[in-house]
């Protein structure tokens, strides 16, 4: 299975490596949204949360939000992450469900 050339390097193992560290979540990969919307929907534990995939491999510049990246974490009136790692989207929503 391929990917569109503007899904971040990392992207591809970040979802495989989620899918197997946390079979008991959901994941649509949304990276073909457009429009800013983050990489990954995740559903866990009855609610939903938005993850933006970044590559850690690159330099922090080429590494930043695209301009509809910033547009829609700005104007979106519920929660989203920017994440390296599958480790890191299983530690944040850790640490969501507990609030
Ligand atoms: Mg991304």
């Amino acid at each position: 299975m391929s990917y569109a050339k503007r899904t971040d390097g990392n992207h591809k193992e970040v979802v495989e490596e989620f899918r197997k560290v946390m079979p008991e979540a959901s994941l649509f990969d949304a990276s073909g949204a457009g429009k800013g919307f983050p990489d990954l929907v995740i559903g866990w534990q009855g609610k939903n949360y938005l993850f933006e995939v970044k590559d850690p491999a690159k330099y922090p510049s080429a590494r930043s939000l695209t301009d509809a990246q910033k547009e829609f974490h700005l104007a979106w009136h519920g929660q989203v992450h920017v994440i390296h790692s599958a480790a890191e989207i299983a530690a944040t929503l850790a640490r969501l469900a507990m609030k």
